[in-house]
């Protein structure tokens, strides 16, 4: 695959942000101009020395089996082992190149769980003449290619791919973060609301696809996500990829900066509590997605969920900015940051002020009984 590990630069140095282009697309943790610039995955057409078409779309889907015997007595370090892999290489155009499928023999769950048995379109026996995992996820990226992106319906097939393979120390061969295109969510922006999360099923249905092969099966299920995909206009693909931080940032310098045309993306390094990241000076600043320049804050940041923090900023040039600070927790446990800013009307953010006194009004009432009960016992 070709990874992007990604648009990231000096993150004390903003303004070394490119701001001409959709997506910051230069690896750096210096300057960005010395670094040479890596291609947009979405950038259609783009050519080699030797004049070949570079990119290619391998759209994929997994099935997956789990303990058996229930949560309790999963291993951890896999709670889903993969069992198949199906996947479509398009080219630039969209047009199929080839196919790949490979049945896996499983290692740790010996047994189906019943609700893979009702899904999965495999019995044991097929499983029991499948090839080792090591062994099909090699070949899959080999057939795969260095060049190409990764197509998936939502977002969580390429984390189950990379805890597989981590799970038999293979992460190296796939080097993240780096971008993909979550098709559940293009289909969405493309034909529904761009919020709502609908079923390959549902999509398949909407567009009235040929429906020959039963779905839940990887081959049949990464053919349909492939005809979806070939469905969605070229022109929403560069400002609609996705970033997989499944290998989240570690250390200061790999930190992500990243700006799209509608907003601009930060991933932290890793904290040992969300009070420890909403202290980190670079976690709290806003910069302005649009010009790149620190932006002054007219709403400090306010916990709005127990893993969401919202703030209001302004740009003496583009005006009111929306922050939203996402709390996640990488495959170790600890804490990073995910950080959207993203321009705004005047109404909303006049909605993020109200949102923040009613929270503030309800933290007091709440205080306020807490008291009373307190003096009622004592
Ligand atoms: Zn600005």
């Amino acid at each position: 695959m070709h990874i992007h590990r990604a648009l990231y630069h000096e993150s004390r140095n903003p303004a070394a942000l490119c701001f001409n282009r959709n997506l910051c697309y230069y690896i750096s943790n210096i300057a960005c101009d010395r670094q040479a610039p890596l291609r947009h995955p979405a950038e259609p057409r783009s050519r080699g020395v030797d004049g070949l078409e570079l990119m290619n779309y391998v759209v994929f889907d997994l099935e997956w089996n789990q303990c058996p015997y229930g949560k309790a007595r999963e291993n951890r370090k896999i709670p889903f082992e993969i069992i198949e892999i199906g996947a479509v290489m398009l080219d630039a155009d969209m047009s199929r190149l080839s196919t790949f499928h490979r049945v896996i023999r499983p290692k740790v769950y010996r047994q189906l769980h019943y609700r893979t048995k009702e899904i999965v379109n495999l019995t044991m026996e097929d499983l029991k003449n499948g090839m080792p995992f090591p062994m099909a996820v090699r070949d899959f990226l080999e057939w795969a290619g260095r060049d190409s992106v990764f197509c998936t319906w939502g977002c969580v097939d390429l984390n189950e791919l990379q805890r597989n393979m981590n799970f038999y120390g293979l992460l190296h061969l796939l080097p993240g973060p780096f971008h993909y295109y979550d098709v559940q969510k293009l289909f969405s922006i493309a034909f529904e609301d761009g919020r709502t999360c609908r079923s390959l099923n549902y999509a398949a249905d909407l567009l009235e696809l040929q429906e020959d092969e039963e779905f839940h099966s990887a081959m049949a299920d990464a053919e349909y996500t492939s005809e979806v995909f070939r469905r969605i206009p070229r022109g929403l693909l560069p400002e609609n990829d996705s970033l997989n931080v499944f290998q989240n940032p570690k250390s200061k310098t790999e930190e992500i900066h990243t700006v799209y045309n509608r907003y601009s993306l930060y991933v932290s390094r890793e904290f040992r509590s969300k009070e420890e990241a909403m202290n980190d000076q670079e976690v709290r600043t806003v910069y302005c997605s649009k010009c790149g320049k620190k932006a002054h804050r007219k709403i400090r940041w306010f916990a709005a969920g127990s893993q969401k923090y919202v703030c209001l900023a302004v740009c003496p040039v583009h005006g009111f900015l929306q922050g939203v600070i996402r709390m996640r927790k990488s495959e170790t446990g600890a804490t990073y940051v995910k950080k959207t800013v993203a321009p705004c009307q005047e109404a909303q953010a006049e909605a993020i002020r109200r949102r923040r006194d009613e929270l503030r009004e309800k933290r007091r009432k709440r205080r306020h009984l807490n008291e009373e009960k307190l003096s009622a016992t004592s």
